[in-house]
């Protein structure tokens, strides 16, 4: 493959809702964005089915579909999507050097990162069957469609709590699995679960089977295969969504060693800003983010990456 050089202002690497956002606002502050849009374009709500949070869609959008219109957007402006993945860089001088699956070589005065993160799953077949039809990752954006239903939750850290004591308000009844005989959670957190009348823990068990109809057109779940971890006794359980919360891993595999991480692979960024530990190098969404984790405030980061290039090589 020939090898390509090319320049810009401002290479955006990821493609969800901070990285299109980012796109959007540096192609209309005039700074020939480039943007790869990795693997999956669109991200993790490309794996959701309806979004009913994200403002300005009154009647609720489905996931793909909202990224399309993200996608459209930035194309609008003349953004330059490509398909692809970045998939090295080097941020030790200005301009940065990154390279692409492409074959390109993009010399970049700033960078931003919005590569995200990934849930993290069981990874069970029928999990994957039932993804955005009874399984999810996400109680916030899911938990409406399950109002005064059962539902599960899987794990034992503070998401796992946070996201049982979240669907207790709207469901009948909550179900918290987890493999061992205590929780992870922070004390505040599992006082919380203890104390919600209509949360029941399953101790010492892990799903190893979801259950659920398949017709032509919709999918459902119906329950739940447990093995006890102790005794490996098979147990069934009636749910009506299932809720994987076990931790989500960011995408920050490629700037280890060249950019500053917490110790849990998030980037660092200054606090209220945009701004990682390299001049130039910014971060938005998911990556940076693992507290909200919201489509909607990882477009806001990706607003400010962009506003936070533009005063940078302004000042230049
Ligand atoms: P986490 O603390 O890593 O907990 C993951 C949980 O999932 C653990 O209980 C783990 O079990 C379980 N697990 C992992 N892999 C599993 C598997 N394959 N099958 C079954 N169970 C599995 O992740 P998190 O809860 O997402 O929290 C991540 C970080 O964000 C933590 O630092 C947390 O404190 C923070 N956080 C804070 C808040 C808050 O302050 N409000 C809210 C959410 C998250 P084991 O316990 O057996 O390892």
């Amino acid at each position: 493959m020939n090898t390509i050089t090319e320049k810009t202002k401002c290479l955006i690497i990821g493609s969800g809702p901070a990285g299109y956002t980012a796109a959007i606002y540096a192609a209309r502050a005039d700074l020939k964005p480039i943007l790869y849009q990795g693997m999956q374009p669109g991200g993790q709500l490309t794996i959701t089915t309806e979004v009913e949070n994200y403002p300005g869609y009154p009647g609720g959008v489905l996931g793909p579909a909202m990224m399309e219109d993200f996608q459209k957007q930035a194309a609008r402006f003349e953004a330059d999507l490509r398909w692809g993945n970045v998939t090295e860089v080097d941020f030790s001088k200005r301009p940065f050097t990154v390279k692409a699956d492409d074959g390109k070589i993009i010399v970049a005065e700033t960078v931003i990162i919005a590569t995200g993160a990934s849930a993290m799953w069981l990874g069970i077949e029928s999990e994957t069957k039932f993804s955005g039809y009874g399984v999810s990752a996400c109680a916030t954006c899911d938990g409406f469609f399950f109002k005064g239903k059962t539902v599960a939750v899987v794990g034992g850290g503070d998401t796992a709590a946070e996201e049982a004591t979240y669907l207790a308000h709207l469901c009948k009844k909550v179900y918290l699995i987890h493999r061992r005989d205590e929780l992870r959670a922070s004390k505040v957190m599992q006082a919380k679960v203890f104390n919600t009348p209509n949360i029941e823990m399953v101790w010492n068990s892990i799903p190893i089977e979801i259950l659920g109809k398949e017709d032509t057109f919709v999918k459902s779940v119906n329950g739940v295969i447990l093995k006890n971890s102790k005794t490996n006794v098979e147990t069934k359980l009636d749910i009506d969504g299932i809720f994987i919360a076990i931790g989500h891993k960011p995408n920050s595999e490629l700037f280890v060693g060249k950019i500053e991480l917490h110790p849990n692979g998030y980037i660092k960024t200054e606090a209220g800003t945009t701004q990682t530990s390299v001049a130039g190098v910014f971060a938005a969404g998911d990556i940076q983010d693992h507290y909200y984790r919201q489509a909607v405030t990882a477009a806001g980061s990706g607003c400010m990456a962009a506003i936070e290039a533009e005063r940078f090589l302004s000042a230049m």
